[in-house]
């Protein structure tokens, strides 16, 4: 059955762009720059934004295709399974989860989710889930699950990359910089390839991983790009590491400004912006544009 991006969109009830909102938020070296942080996290109420954005054209061509089965990636708190495992339960998809750890008896509300809309959880250990990348584990995988397709983890494949490059396509405005968090790279790879010559795209690592996040990144991307970087000082210890100044840091700015963030992504990036303002790490009158990718899994274990 031919399915449009679109009518899958609508389909799972999903907006069809996300909105910009202006902030004053009063930080250090604030007064010179102009701050727009893209609503991501507003284009469905549990369908994570930059998830969708990356499923967007791979859920398409599955849907088009007589594939009804997918086969994922992630941990027990992934934004990801949980966005492609509601998705599936809505469009009538078998979803099998490849789950880091052993969580069989204290499911975490991610998974307890999971359960709730039918999908197959199939938990592994860590030397397991590292072969995730593996040909020769795929093909074992494939042998298994004969008529399904994988897709990788956080769904970072190179059919990500149109669908993550629409958040800056939907606003044709220029920014001198693009903020977003960065952990399998694909989202900033998208990012990178969308933007104007003259924007830079900054990375804000939310985990420990100088050279390898480059790397990843720059897997994805057809050619090589020279408007961006990766910054590794901010990711708090580690993925879903934090300490409590970033809790509070999380409490306050939501309340404040009645944009829910948490500690994972969106926290670190925020967070990251304001001590680079601090720094004065921005050209004076700067454009600057944040991507709140969405995703609050991760605050729910806590
Ligand atoms: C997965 C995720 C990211 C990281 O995106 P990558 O493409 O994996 O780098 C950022 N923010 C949120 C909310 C996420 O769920």
């Amino acid at each position: 059955m031919l399915t449009s991006p679109h009518a899958l969109q609508q389909q799972l009830a999903i907006n069809s762009t996300s909105k910009i909102d202006s902030f004053d938020f009063g930080w250090s070296g604030y007064q010179v720059i102009k701050t727009d942080v893209k609503r991501d996290d507003q284009l469905h109420p549990i369908i994570s934004g930059n998830k969708w954005r990356k499923l967007k054209y791979a859920l398409t061509e599955i849907m088009t295709s007589n594939c009804r089965h997918i086969v994922s990636f992630g941990g027990g708190h992934s934004n990801h399974l949980h966005a492609l495992a509601y998705c599936c339960h809505k469009l009538n998809i078998r979803f099998t989860a490849i789950v880091r750890g052993d969580y069989s008896n204290h499911l975490t509300p991610t998974l307890v989710d999971l359960k709730a809309w039918q999908s197959e959880l199939v938990f592994v250990d860590k030397q397991t889930y590292q072969q995730r990348t593996s040909a020769d584990y795929l093909q074992r995988l494939k042998i298994t699950y004969p008529n399904a397709v994988i897709i990788p983890e956080g769904g970072s494949q190179t059919q990500a990359l149109a669908g993550i490059g629409e958040i800056l396509a939907e606003q044709p405005q220029k920014y001198d910089y693009v903020l977003a968090p960065v952990a399998s790279g694909a989202t900033l790879a998208g990012l990178i390839m969308a933007a104007p010559k003259t924007t830079r795209v900054i990375g804000i690592a939310v985990l420990k991983g100088q050279d390898y996040l480059e790397g990843l990144v720059g897997e994805l991307l057809p050619k090589a790009y020279d408007n961006w970087q990766i910054l590794h000082q901010f990711h708090c210890g580690g993925y879903a590491k934090s300490n409590q100044e970033l809790v509070t840091f999380c409490q306050h700015f939501s309340h404040r400004y009645q944009v829910p963030i948490e500690p994972v992504y969106s926290g670190k990036l925020f967070y990251a912006f304001k001590q680079l303002l601090a720094e004065n790490y921005f050209h004076a009158h700067s454009k600057i544009l944040l991507i709140h990718t969405g995703g609050l899994q991760g605050a729910r274990a806590k």
